[in-house]
């Protein structure tokens, strides 16, 4: 019966070892004092792993498995039948096997892994991705220096997108962009500097500066906000390069 549940547990590649080593156990204990049939038995089972080393398990730690079990059973046969010589081919082709599959094996790893390891370019919205959790936008806009002298960037895609709308309670509030008034309870993009826009207003706008119309509050520039994110990731993660 046991015999019977370690050839089916010797079906599964991760009960093999485990299995091997059960059988090469009964065999030390009961072969010798079993009948002929159980015997038959216990060398069909070590048979049975042979044929699966050679078909299905051919990795080094497998043929090691089978070696320990093939040299058991070599132990345990009385006989200098065509057994014990049967056996000691088992013997022969794991030894063999567990030497030679360990290269086979383990160099593909090697080779690919300096190349799954090569840094990669981040794109400005990966960075931005990775800080969302920690790093609050307007508190990025606001670590921005205001009065940039190189010239008016862009605003930030990323800075653009994360603008407040509000309802504007008040009368004679206009656009300063098309100078138009806003209608009492109309929608407005706000400026972090609390300028109120018209949506398409600002979006234009920001498209081609990065500050306030009204008071040049300055907003991330695409280059800036980049920078900006590029360090806070290297400052949480010193290993990245
Ligand atoms: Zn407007
Ligand atoms: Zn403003």
């Amino acid at each position: 019966e046991e015999v019977k549940k370690l050839r089916a547990d010797m079906q599964k590649k991760q009960n093999f070892e485990e299995a091997t080593r059960s059988l090469a156990d009964l065999l030390s204990k009961h072969y010798r004092d079993s009948d002929k049939a159980v015997q038959d038995d216990l060398y069909d089972a070590c048979k049975r792993a042979c044929s699966l080393l050679r078909s299905r398990y051919t990795g080094a730690k497998f043929w090691q498995a089978g070696k320990r079990l093939f040299e058991t059973l070599l132990g345990v046969l009385e006989d200098e039948t065509g057994r014990s010589k049967e056996v000691r081919g088992w013997i022969d082709m794991a030894k063999e096997e567990a030497e030679k599959s360990p290269e086979k094996e383990e160099a593909p790893p090697k080779q690919e892994a300096p190349a799954s390891h090569q840094p990669q370019r981040m794109t400005l919205n990966d960075l931005l991705q990775s800080l969302i959790t920690e790093v609050n936008v307007a508190d990025l806009m606001h670590a921005v220096p205001i009065g940039d002298s190189s010239g008016p960037p862009p605003a930030s895609r990323d800075a653009r997108f994360n603008l407040d709308m509000k309802t504007v309670q008040d009368k004679d509030v206009v656009c300063a962009v098309c100078q138009e008034e806003f209608p009492v309870n109309g929608k407005a993009k706000m400026m972090p500097c609390g300028h109120p826009f018209h949506y398409d207003c600002l979006m234009e706008w920001l498209e081609r500066k990065n500050s306030c119309p009204i008071c040049r509050y300055s907003l991330p520039s695409e280059q800036v906000a980049f920078d900006l994110a590029e360090d806070l990731v290297r400052a949480r993660d010193p290993t990245s390069s």
